[in-house]
């Protein structure tokens, strides 16, 4: 959990539309939901804005001193691992035109509004139609690694890093932590190019990921 919260600059992007672009998070997921905000624009005539999406662990841990249980604990949320974001342009409204047509249409895009963010229960009082979390496992749309990594060359540190957050077992954003299989071949996959030292940073995450997201669906059907 170490790394939650604490995503070195590198493995970060900023989201792809201006009213949005101050705001970070895993590149796969900053890719897809530029591809989203793009779909929400054309479909109101409105941009969509966000009110949060990757989170440091210090920010965690004061939402957690000021909001309580409508905070996760510290190191355990998503937006920690740069895979949630808290929209709004009254898609934080349920029932409004805006929260259905997200509910209708951000699944396809890899975006859900998990249950425990629908439900009542005052036990754990979560009640948050703004909150939506990213999996590439149910992302339809071909993925690719933004510009400014492409030519990015792997140097050793920065492998060293890919490596450690790909181990992590939330990397992924499946519901569950990945099987072992998944994490053995990433793992694999990572440290042959570390060894041969070719190829460049994106193409060793895009490779990884594809190898992954195989493994990944045969293990965990996303039902
Ligand atoms: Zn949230």
């Amino acid at each position: 959990m170490a790394l939650n919260g604490r995503f070195p600059d590198t493995m970060l992007a900023h989201l792809g539309w201006p009213e949005a672009d101050h705001l970070r998070l895993r590149p796969d997921a900053a890719a897809s939901i530029t591809r989203l905000a793009a779909a929400f624009e054309a479909h109101f005539g409105k941009p969509l804005y966000l009110s949060d999406a990757y989170r440091t662990y210090a920010t965690q841990v004061s939402l957690k001193a000021t909001k309580g249980v409508f905070a996760a604990t510290p190191g355990t949320s998503n937006h920690g691992w740069g895979i949630a974001i808290d929209a709004a342009s009254r898609v934080n409204v349920d029932g409004s035109a805006e929260h259905r047509w997200f509910e209708a249409n951000a699944r396809p895009y890899g975006w859900i509004n998990p249950a425990w963010a629908q439900d009542y229960n005052s036990n754990n009082g979560q009640h948050e139609p703004w909150h939506w979390e990213y999996s590439a496992a149910r992302d339809t749309h071909p993925t690719s690694a933004p510009a400014q990594e492409d030519d990015m060359p792997t140097t050793q540190e920065i492998h060293d890093t890919v490596v450690s957050i790909l181990r992590a077992s939330e990397f992924f954003g499946t519901a569950g932590a990945p099987g072992a299989a998944v994490k053995r071949i990433a793992a694999q996959v990572l440290e042959s190019k570390v060894s041969n030292d070719t190829g460049t940073l994106a193409q060793t995450v895009r490779d990884t990921r594809r190898i992954a997201r195989r493994h990944e669906l045969a293990d965990y059907p996303d039902s």
